[in-house]
């Protein structure tokens, strides 16, 4: 099995408003006119901000793909402040980051959620990029890998796939998000892996050994080469380092 494609995807959470965005937009197209080969680079702005980055920042017309951070899983209807499949993919967006913590902490988003929210964007043609990931304390008592397959499993049981492209998987422990705590590449390949396993028991082994599954938490410029060189570490989910150009363009160029 040759390593898959690198994804480097920036998660810009709740920060930057149209004018910011469309300016880290524009200096990201500047130092990224062509994306190594192996390597994909995705910006996952705020949804209101999506279609002005797209367009007026230019990373619709650029190498860079463009991602949202949620969306809901029906179709269209009477929920108020959401955003469907077909919104996000009449844009259009590439990938939808889904199960994200703070999502799962801040709004009680729950597993089943998450496989809803997963099947919708498949079946729109829109990757999922699926968060999984342990708090502290489950770190701490040692249970972390079957708390993170647990996740997988009902975050993604049941989700039909044609292709390993449809399907990205983020491993997140809750601990190294914006911390500046960052798990060893040790660990993120323990979890990695052991998340390819869990891919394969739903999906089958040929299907689990194409899905891309990314580390994030705290990955930045100079930990990025160490992390993917690991064998099941296909990439990073960034945070922090995706709101400088500098540092998500040296990112892509060092994965
Ligand atoms: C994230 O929240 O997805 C993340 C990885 O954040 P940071 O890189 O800031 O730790």
């Amino acid at each position: 099995q040759s390593k898959r494609t690198l994804l480097i995807a920036g998660n810009w959470k709740m920060n930057k408003d149209l004018a910011e965005g469309a300016k880290l937009a524009s200096e990201l197209v500047a130092a990224l006119p062509e994306i190594p080969e192996g390597v994909e680079a995705l910006v996952c702005p705020p949804t209101i901000d999506l279609k002005y980055v797209g367009c007026h920042g230019g990373i619709l017309a650029s190498p860079i793909k463009l991602g949202a951070q949620n969306v809901h899983w029906e179709l269209s209807g009477a929920y108020t402040g959401e955003t469907s499949v077909p919104m996000l993919a009449s844009l259009p967006v590439a990938y939808c980051i889904i199960g994200h913590s703070e999502r799962r902490e801040y709004f009680h988003e729950t597993d089943e959620d998450q496989n809803r929210k997963a099947r919708a964007l498949v079946a729109g043609g829109i990757v999922p990029i699926f968060c999984c990931g342990e708090p502290e304390s489950i770190r701490e008592d040692g249970t972390y890998v079957d708390y993170v397959c647990a996740q997988v499993k009902a975050g993604l049981e049941g989700l039909e796939l044609t292709s390993p492209d449809q399907l990205v998987v983020a491993y997140e422990p809750i601990w190294a998000i914006g911390t500046g705590k960052t798990a060893t590449a040790e660990d993120a390949q323990e979890v990695c892996a052991a998340v390819r396993s869990q891919l394969a028991e739903i999906f089958g082994q040929e299907m689990a050994d194409g899905i891309r599954v990314l580390y994030g938490g705290s990955a930045k410029p100079g930990n990025i080469a160490e992390l993917v060189a690991k064998p099941d570490v296909d990439g990073a989910l960034v945070g922090g380092a995706s709101l400088s150009a500098e540092d998500f363009s040296a990112m892509v160029m060092k994965a």
